[in-house]
């Protein structure tokens, strides 16, 4: 970073504090990766220098013979690894990637039915909060009382009483796996489409570490960032009759120029993901979620849903006389970072929550195991059982960051297959 640091020493700093801040701490943040060198060198290449409105030989500039070569190859390596018909990698974020799925099919004022958010479902599932739920009339279906899981039953019978045009599934915190078939018999039992965003999931689809919704969904939304280890971005995977709707959705109906330097770091991203590394590292995830998981129930915790498929978990505090609040702020002090979180039926606000979600993409990309949740869930552990001894939370923190010293913050990758 030395231009950077000479052109502006105050920006180069922060980014240091940063690098410093990922090395030093356990971050269990269940949507954030590391990502590799090279996806990183791809993002911070010239390509960001390029206007390129259109498609892979279809621009509206001119100069567009090396953008179009990362363009085609980001779409074929997409379609080939999630195995679908048609793609489309411009899209710069998860939101707007659903948006331009609903801008394709749906009309003002059509009916959505997706997951509740204090359930885990995602602000662009069509929640108050966020446009998708002011363009389109949007109800929710939620987790069973008894179970903490999908009631599919009740998606059913929502299905059946609002016929909605568009069904999604997909959510930010659910830790179970989802039936997709499932969810497909239920729209074509009521004539719906259906959407599912695989945001959180889509680097354990691609591992085959989760089923993989393209057999049955009409669209698949994904962000590329968190367990597909990708630069911020999102893609959408569709069936070929709706690709030229896709495609003019998202440019020109909601985007302009797309980020060429992100859409070349998105085909790295792919290729890392396509190489055998790759199905280690996601069948990885998932087994520290569970040891992690069960290293907590084995102390007391009380897990939404009793335990995971994936790769993360919600702890609800309720038992524990903590909020979800003042535990994500002790932790992170004695260097464990993650997210308070609503756990369905929360009787708390959600910016205090009764719970936590945790996971575990960026401990198994420095390259943890089983043995280091276990260490984890003890510290876990110490500091909510003493969660204002600040005395404490220090010491834990030196441990932390001695502890993190044996594991690298960019995952290694074999130039492989
Ligand atoms: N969909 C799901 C299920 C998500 O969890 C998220 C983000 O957390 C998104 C979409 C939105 O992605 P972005 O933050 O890129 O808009």
């Amino acid at each position: 970073m030395s231009a950077l640091m000479k052109t502006d020493p105050e920006i180069a700093q922060s980014i240091l504090r940063e690098e410093e801040r990922e090395k030093n701490k356990i971050i269990l943040i269940a949507s954030e990766n590391y990502t590799s060198q090279a996806v990183l060198e791809a993002q911070g290449s010239i390509f960001s220098n390029k206007y390129a409105e259109g498609y892979p030989a279809k621009r509206f500039y001119e100069g567009c013979e090396f953008v179009d070569q990362a363009e085609s190859l980001a779409i074929e390596r997409a379609k080939t690894l999630f195995k679908a018909e048609h793609c489309n990698v411009q899209p710069l974020s998860g939101t707007i990637a659903n948006l331009a799925v609903y801008l394709s099919v749906l009309k003002p004022g059509d009916r959505i039915l997706g997951m509740n958010l204090s359930h885990g479902g995602h602000l662009s599932h069509g929640a108050s909060a966020s446009f998708t739920g002011r363009i389109f009339e949007s109800f929710h279906y939620g987790v069973s009382r008894d179970t903490y899981l999908i009631d599919y039953d009740e998606v059913r019978d929502m299905a059946r009483k609002l016929s909605p045009r568009i069904i999604v599934t997909g959510a930010s915190s659910y830790s179970r796996t989802i039936d997709f078939k499932r969810f497909r018999d239920i729209a074509d039992e009521v004539g719906a489409l259906l959407m599912a965003d695989i945001a959180h999931i889509a680097g354990l689809v691609a591992a085959d570490a989760h089923p993989s919704p393209v057999p049955y969904a009409d669209f698949v939304t994904t962000t590329t960032h968190k367990t597909l280890r990708g630069p911020r971005g999102a893609f959408i995977l569709c069936k070929k009759e709706y690709a030229s709707k896709i495609d003019s959705t998202v440019f020109p109906g909601l985007q302009g120029g797309p980020f060429m330097n992100i859409i070349a770091a998105k085909a790295v991203c792919f290729r890392e993901a396509q190489n055998g590394q790759f199905k280690q590292y996601g069948q990885q995830i998932v087994k520290n979620a569970q040891a992690l998981c069960d290293a907590l129930k084995g102390k007391g915790y009380e897990i939404v849903t009793g335990t995971t498929d994936n790769h993360l978990f919600l702890v609800d505090l309720t038992n524990r006389g903590l909020t979800g609040r003042d535990a994500a702020r002790a932790l992170d002090k004695a260097g464990i970072t993650l997210n308070k979180n609503v756990i369905p039926f929360d009787t708390q606000s959600p910016y205090v929550t009764s719970g936590i979600r945790i996971g575990t993409p960026i401990v198994t990309t420095r390259g943890m195991k089983e043995d280091a949740m276990q260490t984890i869930a003890g510290w876990i552990d110490l500091i909510l059982s003493n969660s204002s001894d600040e005395t404490l939370q220090k010491k834990t923190a030196a441990e932390v960051r001695e502890f993190c010293r044996a594991y690298p913050i960019r995952p290694v990758i074999s130039s492989g297959e």
